[in-house]
């Protein structure tokens, strides 16, 4: 997995063979289960069932990690946050802030198109209830951290979507910039921000998810406020 991620030279190619990944077993066996069975909603759709690489702009200054992909959303269109109702709330949101073309993100052809922003998850196939093992979340690093490499020149803020994203950016730090984590670990939290020598700012966000949005523990005025501290942090107009 490493040799594979580290060979790949451009993020085109990063997808590629991110997408043809098979490490995990148990996560192979649960998106291609997810794709054979479907949900009735989308009966009549191919589901993608593969690794679903980043999206967005290979120039990013801001990127936004996630935990991984959702079993009818990212899974279903093959595209990170689409076709979900957590997608639903943070494209939106990017498109409030002017980072995204549109406020809607439906499937992988819907012309859809991020503005100095590039979407990534720290496990790249949809686990079952949403939480990988920390060996599926250890097996998968390496692709976090060539993108993030590729990315590199240019990136300079990093929202980490929840406490999972979060935790998953410190060995990133480690592989991709060679710099020691912070020790203690600076704890998670809405609004909470850590800052380095010569990295990218990390900013944390709770999780898009329904059962954050749903309960109003993240309204989308948090989320224009974390965007709007992200844009300023990285000299984004
Ligand atoms: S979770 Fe990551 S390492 Fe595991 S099969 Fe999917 S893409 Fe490969």
């Amino acid at each position: 997995m490493v040799v594979r991620a580290a060979r790949a030279t451009d993020l085109a190619d990063l997808d590629a063979a991110v997408s043809d990944c098979f490490a995990c077993p148990r996560l192979v066996e649960w998106r291609e289960e997810v794709a054979r069975t479907r949900r009735a909603a989308f009966r009549d759709q191919e589901y993608w069932g593969r690794p679903v690489p980043g999206f967005g702009d290979p120039a990013a200054r801001i990127g936004i990690l996630g935990l991984a992909p959702a079993a009818h959303g990212g899974n279903r269109t093959g595209r990170i946050f689409t076709g979900d109702r957590s997608g639903d709330v943070l494209f939106a949101a990017l498109h409030r802030a002017g980072l995204a073309n549109q406020p809607t993100s439906v499937a992988a052809d819907d012309g859809l198109a991020l503005r100095h922003t590039r979407i990534f998850a720290a496990v790249r196939c949809a686990p079952p209830d949403n939480k990988p093992t920390p060996a599926e979340r250890d097996t998968c690093a390496p692709w976090l951290h060539r993108e993030v490499a590729l990315v590199r020149p240019t990136l300079r803020v990093v929202v980490a979507l929840g406490a999972f994203a979060w935790a998953a950016w410190w060995p990133t730090l480690r592989e991709v910039y060679a710099l020691r984590p912070p020790s203690p670990r600076p704890a998670f939290g809405h609004g909470a921000h850590w800052s380095g020598t010569a990295v990218p700012e990390l900013l944390g966000c709770y999780h898009v998810s329904q059962q954050n949005t749903f309960t109003g523990r993240l309204t989308p005025g948090m989320l224009d406020e974390v965007f709007a501290r992200a844009k300023r942090l990285a000299g984004v107009d």
